[in-house]
């Protein structure tokens, strides 16, 4: 925080509808602070395929410096289908920020905004609010890059260590312990893995095991990965913090997002020891880009997250009471009947984006 008490925010709005988010969220923070005591110093900085097309790279050092200086990153979101790596793969700052700063607990909330319609039958009646934690920065995407690909076969290595493995369970209990003392939920954290086939999944589940003993307070839960998912889908209210290996999460937490209305309401935050960057689950959805329709809710919602994160590091309760304050006014918006185009309603970007400052 700088000396006028002010947060500094590295602001990276991205490629496709990135830029379209990220607006009506800048103006969003803006009446908080002049709603509250806070204040912010917001810095835009290039990151994006379009960046890697005006200059062969993905960022410049430039924005790498900027989120190292800043209080807390928004990031929006990165990467288009058309444009490519010499080997083919999509421009991904954003994996690369999750490396650089290793943020390696990946924060995907999925909560049931009433109001707001989810294909699981009886989730209106009993709610969904859970949080997946992916790990970032190991697991199978460890081998992101160096992968082996001869004629006749490929090779890809999943790693887990303990040094992360230790950091990312105390992250979840503390997290599981937050939601529970928060009254938000009943305080249980639920291991993920497939340690019945995998001895690196058997070694992430001993280790998950270590850590429950330091916090007895939580309930804890062990569930293979495939019977999790089966679970999720019939009954997800009976989650609550839920923590595996990084590919596990990069596809449970995008079908949590579907559990509530759909990836334009999914927030996330990559949270490391010292660095954070805030950003929704949703991709550039280059099929709607330039067209008002995106769904700027998910970004919203992680500057609520960003906010929350700022006041546990600093130990500012107004900035997470400004969180929670965002929160409530997405809530009264979507109570109000508020119907993204995502899912078939007639509201796009501006709609939402003026309801929720309306709210505030
Ligand atoms: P990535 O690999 O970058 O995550 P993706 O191809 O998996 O991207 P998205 O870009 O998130 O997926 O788009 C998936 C679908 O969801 C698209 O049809 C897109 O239009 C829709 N979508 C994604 N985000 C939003 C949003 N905020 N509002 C409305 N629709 C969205």
């Amino acid at each position: 925080m700088s000396a006028n008490n002010a947060f500094h925010i590295a602001v990276l709005p991205g490629d496709g509808i990135g830029p379209e988010v990220m607006d009506p969220t800048l103006e969003i923070l803006r009446k908080i602070e002049k709603t509250s005591d806070l204040k912010f110093r917001f810095t835009e900085a290039p990151a994006g395929a379009n960046h890697y097309l005006e200059t062969g790279k993905s960022m410049p050092e430039s924005t790498v410096r900027l989120c190292d200086e800043a209080d807390a990153i928004l990031l929006g979101a990165c990467g288009l289908p058309s444009v490519r790596y010499p080997d083919n793969t999509e421009i991904m700052p954003q994996v690369e920020l999750r490396f650089h700063f290793d943020l390696y607990a990946g924060v995907r909330p999925a909560r049931l905004i009433p109001g707001v319609p989810s294909p699981i039958v009886g989730a209106d009646q009993r709610g969904i609010d859970l949080v997946v934690i992916r790990e970032s920065t190991e697991g199978l995407f460890a081998s992101m890059g160096k992968g082996i690909v001869t004629d006749t076969e490929a090779r890809e290595t999943l790693v887990i260590t303990r040094k992360t493995s230790e950091r990312l369970f105390e992250f979840s209990f503390r997290l599981a312990e937050r939601r529970k003392a928060r009254g938000r939920a009943n305080g249980g954290l639920t291991c993920v893995d497939k340690a019945n086939v995998f001895k690196a999944f058997a070694f992430f589940r001993e280790m998950f095991n270590d850590a429950a003993k330091r916090h007895p307070d939580v309930k804890t839960d062990r569930l293979y990965v495939d019977a999790c998912s089966a679970m999720l889908v019939k009954r997800p209210w009976d989650f609550d913090v839920m923590v595996m290996e990084n590919m596990f999460g990069d596809i449970l937490s995008d079908m949590t997002a579907g559990l509530i209305g759909g990836m334009g309401m999914a927030p996330s935050a990559d949270v490391g020891d010292h660095h954070a960057v805030f950003q929704p689950c949703h991709g550039t959805a280059p099929d709607i880009m330039g067209q008002g329709k995106a769904n700027p809710t998910g970004m919203i919602l992680s500057a609520a997250m960003m906010l929350d994160w700022l006041a546990d590091k600093h130990g500012l309760e107004g900035a997470a009471e400004a969180g929670e304050r965002i929160e409530r006014a997405v809530d009264k918006v979507y109570a109000d009947g508020i119907k993204p185009m995502e899912f078939g309603g007639g509201n796009g970007t501006a709609d939402i984006a003026k309801a929720v400052l309306e709210a505030l």
